[in-house]
């Protein structure tokens, strides 16, 4: 887990290298940005570039006792604190809080890693706030949050930001076909559908996320007002299904847009393992159809997203993409 072995974050760990050349070492950083991207893995490697008895210029060597402790997790001064549950509470704050009157253990430098800092309650955030406010020597709190606004500002104001960007496509996929042994094409459409984010895409069963999509795919085209129990019953269940709702929607949102992509762009298209059934759909609509359903796609997102029922949203959405295709057939 040393920086070379962070994928795709080439600026923040600049940042981080640079930090460590100059020996301006702040006593606390907050690393933004989705999830699956690398932020706990690059503070663990900060930590163990602090640590490393014998470091290759500022990085950790990867082989000394210290690093190795690091890895298995066993490093006395690496403190790891995540939600517990839905929150991180006072009580896991407080323990924190009593280690740190000590000296560091064993390194140079205690690490503690807040992971997702936005899950710290109140009173979990007020007592981190105190610990910010006076840092204990030789110590390096590392928050990891998604965005500054989901933290406390007096937070945000005492800690240095490190913002991380999603990993770039392209190394997604190569490790998507590296280590999963997926097509490129899938590859590809998989590491844009999550975002960049590394972490998601490794987590989706490649080839059972390919059936799904088809099946998605398929039940969409079919649908029609025509019989509009099939149409219900499909928002039901969608809607029922957390997990997989915001990516169905995503899905939809990626092949209207290829549809319309394949007219103007089609080096563009995301979905570029089904090449065949978008010619086949941007054939069959015209741009303005293909605007119109990214449009409805889009407001069912933006809704849901509002926290609107997301059954009577992909009601909606379905009874509007219904009676476009309609207007294709007539
Ligand atoms: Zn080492």
């Amino acid at each position: 887990m040393t920086f070379e072995s962070i994928i795709g974050q080439d600026r923040p760990i600049r940042f981080l290298t640079q930090m460590l050349q100059k020996g301006s070492i702040p006593h606390s950083l907050l690393f933004t940005g989705i999830d699956g991207i690398g932020k706990r893995k690059t503070a663990i490697a900060l930590g163990m570039a602090l640590n490393c008895l014998s470091p290759v210029g500022v990085s950790a060597c990867g082989e000394c006792l210290s690093c190795h402790k690091v890895i298995s997790g066993s490093h006395p001064d690496m403190i790891t604190v995540k939600p517990a549950g839905v929150f991180i509470k006072i009580d896991q704050v407080r323990d924190v809080s009593r280690e740190l009157r000590f000296a560091p253990l064993e390194g140079n430098k205690r690490i503690v890693i807040i992971n997702d800092a936005q899950a710290m309650n109140l009173q979990a955030s007020n007592a981190i706030l105190k610990i910010l406010e006076e840092p204990p020597r030789h110590t390096m709190l590392i928050l990891t949050a998604t965005q500054t606004t989901d933290l406390l500002p007096t937070i945000v104001s005492r800690c240095q930001q490190v913002a991380f960007k999603p990993i770039p496509y392209d190394k997604v996929a190569e490790v998507l076909v590296d280590l999963r042994g997926l097509e490129i094409e899938t590859a590809t459409t998989l590491a844009v559908l999550t975002k960049g984010s590394l972490g998601k895409a490794l987590s989706v069963d490649g080839e059972e996320w390919t059936v799904w999509r088809s099946s998605l795919l398929e039940q969409v085209s079919s649908f029609s007002t025509r019989s509009i129990q099939p149409v219900f019953a499909f928002a039901e269940t969608l809607s029922g299904d957390k997990d997989r709702l915001a990516d169905a929607l995503d899905v939809l949102m990626t092949w209207f847009r290829d549809a319309l992509m394949y007219k103007v762009s089609p080096e563009r298209i995301i979905n570029k393992d089904l090449m065949d059934k978008i010619q086949h759909a941007s054939r069959g609509q015209s741009i303005s159809e293909l605007l119109g359903k990214i449009e409805v796609v889009n407001s069912a997102q933006a809704a849901i997203s509002r926290n609107s029922n997301p059954r009577l949203a992909l009601e909606v959405m379905m009874m509007r993409l219904c009676s476009g295709q309609e207007t294709e057939v007539e």
